[in-house]
């Protein structure tokens, strides 16, 4: 384990430091205002465009993508870095983590420059809002046994099915999917095959989005229905079949996105506790509290030093495993963890759901304590992730 960093990404960190000290007091004093005639949610939404419109400006929007489409080509222990820097001063999100992230990588590895120049700029830009369609109702955890039909015919496919889950389908003008373009590879007993990635025009007739109520009341999770929906074969992302290593690819993505969750998690204890002190004093006398505030803490540490092994890894050429599926479970556990332990420590209050008067933190607390079930869900269950341990560093053999 090695927890110095290079000279490179020294300088790295000095300059998004730099970058953070001047810009996001300029962006938080433009956004201070309550303004109460603009619709909450409308509102989050065009904050998070500001926001990420002058991170493109200080090419700091894209760090993963390359130099000429406005990023830094960021290496992971930069991605940490970033991770870690946006944390710590509590910056806000962008408006399209998903597209820059996930999608627009993406892109870049599987698309022709054509579809490049077509799509990358509006992700950039905040001008347009993505999403993604992986899961069905009866594709999950097994996401190969997928059978949303894309049917050739001509220079397009029609496509008929149902996706579900898919996160903000509803305010997407672009969505990234998954589709089965050979249905015969279940008789052929392989299922991984004959599946196609495509970017689909959300506003294309014959695509019906319904929102999800979840367990928060939100509504940012969709049914995606196809019927008869024509997609051009242009609007394929790599050929014919090759669905299953594009995704493969996404999901290695979608995993970047963790590093800085040990600082966030850590700053939730701290302000979990310190609002404890103020609405539910005798808690943090109870030893039993105490001994979870410090297991926690413990917990949260670990976490940090995981990931820095991870790291240290890759950095080495080696294989980052299998830290990663370690660190998903470690994740999901601390989160739900903490979810728990704030609703104990501050009493009463921390079940007042927002909305009320007395509401404490506008209900965040309340609302968390609902929200973290779906950390052991999204981005790999956790017996999935058991799995995946079981069987490939551990090398368990399968039940009969
Ligand atoms: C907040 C949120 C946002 C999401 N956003 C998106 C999105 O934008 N796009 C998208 O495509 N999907 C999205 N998803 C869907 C997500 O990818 C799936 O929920 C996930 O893959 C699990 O699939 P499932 O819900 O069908 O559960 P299932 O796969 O049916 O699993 C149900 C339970 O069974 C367990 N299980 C399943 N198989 C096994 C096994 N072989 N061994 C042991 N246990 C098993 C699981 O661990 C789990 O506990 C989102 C999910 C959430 C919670």
């Amino acid at each position: 384990m090695d927890f110095s960093f290079a000279p490179e990404d020294i300088a790295f960190r000095d300059e998004l430091r730099a970058w953070l000290d001047t810009e996001l007091p300029r962006f938080l004093a433009d956004w201070t205002d309550d303004d109460t005639t603009v619709d909450a949610f409308e509102r989050t939404q065009a904050r998070r465009k500001d926001w990420q419109r002058r991170l493109d400006h200080g090419r700091w929007a894209a760090i993963n993508w390359p130099t000429e489409w406005h990023g830094r080509g960021a290496t992971p222990v930069q991605n940490t870095i970033y991770s870690e820097e946006m944390a710590r001063v509590k910056a806000p999100g962008v408006y399209n983590a998903n597209g820059i992230w996930q999608i627009g990588p993406m892109i870049l590895q599987w698309g022709t420059p054509e579809q490049q120049q077509r799509w990358l700029p509006g992700i950039l830009s905040a001008d347009e809002h993505w999403c993604q369609g992986f899961s069905e109702p009866e594709a999950g955890s097994d996401l190969a046994n997928m059978r949303t039909l894309a049917i050739i015919d001509g220079d397009s496919y029609v496509v008929n099915g149902q996706k579900t889950w898919v996160s903000s389908a509803h305010l997407a003008q672009w969505g990234l999917f998954l589709l089965r373009t050979d249905p015969t590879a279940f008789e052929r007993r392989a299922k991984h095959e004959g599946i196609t990635a495509f970017i689909v025009d959300m506003r294309t007739p014959g695509i019906e989005c319904r929102t999800i109520r979840d367990i928060t009341g939100d509504t940012m999770l969709n049914e995606v229905f196809f019927t008869d929906a024509v997609v051009p074969v242009g609007d394929r992302l790599g050929g014919a079949g090759q669905g299953w290593p594009v995704a493969m690819s996404t999901l290695g993505h979608e995993r970047v996105g963790t590093a800085g969750l040990s600082i966030t998690m850590a700053a939730d204890l701290r302000a979990m506790v310190a609002t404890a002190r103020s609405v539910n004093p005798d808690a943090v006398r109870d030893p039993a509290l105490r001994d979870r505030v410090g297991r926690a803490f413990a917990e949260i540490e670990l976490t940090r030093l995981l990931n820095y092994r991870a790291l240290t890894k890759i950095s080495k050429g080696q294989p980052n495993w299998p830290e990663v599926p370690l660190a998903k479970l470690q994740w999901s556990s601390i989160a739900q963890t903490l979810a728990e332990l704030a609703v104990d420590l501050l009493g009463p209050a921390g079940v007042l759901a927002k909305g009320g008067p007395d509401a404490i933190d506008g209900g965040h607390w309340a609302r968390n304590y609902s929200w973290q079930r779906y950390t052991s869900i999204g981005a790999g269950a956790t017996e999935i992730q058991k799995n995946i341990i079981a069987k490939k560093a551990l090398r368990m053999a399968p039940r009969q």
